[in-house]
């Protein structure tokens, strides 16, 4: 017992009560404080290494698409949505296009071109996202803007939203700086009033702000393991210049603003509930900087989202186009996991008129299409495993008594 309680860490001099571990080496020890610092020593000049064009081993090599090529690839994944695919094709084509260039001193300056995407949840704006990563091979980080707060107060600082790309691509940062940020419900860090109270808007305005030179572009101190920024942390540097940033949100009630600006009369006054629907979906193709404006976001923060487009709450039809046709649909998923087992699937046309149908009716969007699927099909992926059968087919009354049967029927809201 003596003996150990005079081991102490070679680097540090920690005593072994002063810390949890204490590895042995030949010569000496290390604790576990040491063994973490020196682990981001390590990461740091790997990076240092690969910036410098030393040792660089990128597994994101860029591949620039034209603005139809994205469009395309984007309709292999994501159904409908036409406007917000055309502008972000095009606003993507244009960024990569800058990134590429080499830049004379007297040369004209491509600005960024930061996207905001506004559209209900669920119609697809991650998926959009996502599949351009996808496409481009660069790294991607989904962000959520609701877990940031000013800096000095309870929360994430905004810095931290490029600890998750560099997290994805394994502290590559000379990748990093070239990848997307999706920030995801921007709606929540609206403005909360236009009256200064005496509480500050530390969640609000206070991020806003704080995004401002992020998005603009600007080297930014990241703390490797995220959260909060503390003194003794060592921090990478990340420039943000060329990393593009793409914005998201549901903004609900954003509808009346337009209605308000374009003067026409708002949602409301239609007994019909699909025309009131129609309406909604027409007043979202006019949105503009002015109404997310009004809807509390800043002047500057909207000069460094240039690009706005909207995404189309999603009927009846691309619902059921969702559970067919993308690359890789539901059905197609569900195909292939009963190929696994051996078991042919196939699923009538009135089952599947019947999931888009409990998906509107129960306000699950396309989201929810997931869950009914495993609502009728849990107990045949449960039953069939091992037994004899090879075909397996679903009608309408099968899938009619699954769900029934399911705690989602219980959902159902007036
Ligand atoms: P949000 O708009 O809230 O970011 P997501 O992109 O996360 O919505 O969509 C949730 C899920 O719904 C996706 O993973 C996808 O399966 C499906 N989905 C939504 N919209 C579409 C669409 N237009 N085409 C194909 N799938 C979609």
């Amino acid at each position: 017992m003596a003996k150990q309680a005079q081991l102490h860490c070679s680097f540090c001099g920690r005593s072994r009560d002063e810390v949890k571990i204490l590895i042995a080496g030949q010569e000496g020890h290390i604790c576990e404080n040491c063994v973490e610092h020196a682990q981001e020593i390590i990461v740091q000049e790997l990076n240092l290494k690969n910036e410098a064009g030393v040792g660089g081993n990128s597994n994101f090599k860029l591949s620039v698409r034209r603005p139809a090529e994205i469009k395309k690839f984007l309709d292999e994944y994501v159904i409908g949505q036409d406007d917000a695919k055309k502008v972000l094709s095009v606003a993507v084509y244009n960024h990569f296009k800058r990134i590429v260039q080499k830049v004379q001193p007297d040369d004209i300056e491509i600005e960024k071109s930061n996207i905001i995407m506004v559209g209900e949840t669920g119609t697809g704006k991650t998926l959009l996202a996502k599949s351009i990563a996808r496409l481009l091979n660069v790294p991607f980080a989904i962000v959520d803007a609701t877990v940031f707060t000013e800096a000095g107060y309870v929360g994430e600082d905004v810095e931290s939203m490029l600890t998750r790309l560099l997290q994805n691509c394994n502290y590559d940062v000379a990748s990093a700086e070239r990848g997307i940020v999706y920030v995801d419900e921007i709606d929540k860090i609206a403005r909360k009033g236009d009256n200064p109270s005496i509480t500050r808007d530390v969640s609000g305005e206070g991020v806003q702000q704080g995004l401002l030179k992020m998005l603009e572009g600007t080297e930014v101190l990241v703390p490797p393991q995220g959260g909060r920024k503390h003194p003794e942390q060592k921090m990478i540097k990340v420039d943000t210049k060329n990393i593009l940033f793409i914005c998201g949100g549901a903004f609900d009630g954003i509808d009346k603003v337009i209605a308000r600006r374009i003067n026409t009369n708002a949602i409301g006054f239609s007994v019909n509930k699909d025309e009131q629907e129609h309406q909604r979906k027409n007043l979202l193709q006019f949105i503009n900087a002015t109404d997310l404006k009004s809807f509390g976001l800043i002047p500057e923060l909207l000069g460094r989202l240039p690009v706005v487009t909207h995404l189309n709450p999603l009927d009846k039809e691309t619902l059921r186009s969702i559970l067919t046709k993308p690359k890789n649909a539901l059905m197609k998923q569900y195909t292939r996991l009963f190929e696994l087992e051996g078991i042919a699937l196939t699923i009538d046309e009135a089952v599947l008129d019947f999931m888009v149908d409990k998906a509107l009716e129960y306000k699950l969007g396309a989201r929810g299409l997931r869950s009914i699927c495993e609502s009728i099909l849990t107990d045949a992926m449960f039953e069939l495993p091992g037994t004899e059968t090879t075909v397996l087919n679903i009608t309408l009354d099968y899938a009619e008594s699954m769900f029934s049967k399911s705690k989602l029927s219980v959902l159902k809201v007036a």
